[in-house]
């Protein structure tokens, strides 16, 4: 057996797993978890336990309004299609007691759609990186982005550096596809530190889940629209728990 962790361990280090995925709705997470007779504690099932029982129901009903062929069509729509996801998605967000709380799958997979869509109207480049943003806090990264928004003029060097985030999840072959699109569109917008952090990160993701090199994972990359010189840096990232 192979475990890949996301941080450096010394001998008699406990490790950890998740045995429920945190992007599933909290009564699911509950479900399989007393299967196994725990009672998680941690902060987002916390969160959860100060949710209506009927916002979890008219949640579940809104994710179940579109089905996978929606949005694999949907990625393909107009400026209507946008709307209706960004109102989409604030109606779900308005089915918890904070609409500003960490979100799970119900918001995930809308917004990833309204990501691409953005992105690919390029009018809407900001749009386009928070959207991708908030998926990526989704998927459980945190660090403060408008610490690495600031504008870098003159461009910073390429002296590596070594970035420090905060992550609690695990671990999808989507993270690194997302970070690329945090890459291109924060570099295309003038943000080069935070291209720098995202492409890092997918670069670590390719390696943890893919076991893909630095350049095998560049070379995927470098094609149509991506910029080639922030593949120039070599930074790295530590992931630490939360
Ligand atoms: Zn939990």
């Amino acid at each position: 057996m192979f475990v890949t962790t996301t941080k450096n361990l010394v001998a008699g280090d406990q490790l950890f797993l998740s045995y429920v995925s945190k992007l599933h709705a909290y009564p699911k997470r509950k479900e399989v978890l007393s299967s196994f007779s725990f009672k998680c504690t941690c902060r987002l099932c916390i969160l959860d336990q100060t949710e209506l029982e009927n916002n979890f129901q008219e949640r579940q009903r809104l994710a179940e309004k579109y089905d996978p062929e929606y949005y694999a069509q949907a990625i393909r729509g107009s400026a209507n299609t946008m709307a209706q996801l960004e109102k989409h998605i604030q109606d779900i967000k308005n089915t918890y007691v904070d609409p500003d709380r960490p979100h799970t799958m119900e918001v995930f997979m809308p917004l990833i759609t309204l990501a691409s869509l953005y992105a690919n109207k390029t009018s809407f480049p900001e749009k386009a990186l928070k959207a991708y943003l908030e998926c990526m806090r989704i998927l459980g990264f945190d660090f403060d982005v408008d610490e690495y928004k600031s504008k870098q003029s003159p461009p910073l060097s390429t002296e590596s550096m070594n970035f420090i985030v905060q992550y609690q999840g695990s671990f999808d072959d989507i993270h690194s596809d997302i970070f690329i699109h945090i890459c291109k569109h924060a570099y295309s917008l003038g943000y080069e530190k935070l291209a720098r952090i995202a492409l890092s990160i997918s670069r670590l993701c390719a390696k943890i889940f893919k076991g893909l090199s630095e350049n095998e994972h560049d070379k995927i990359h470098i094609g149509v629209g991506f910029p080639k010189q922030i593949l120039l840096f070599h930074d790295s990232t530590q992931l630490i728990d939360k």
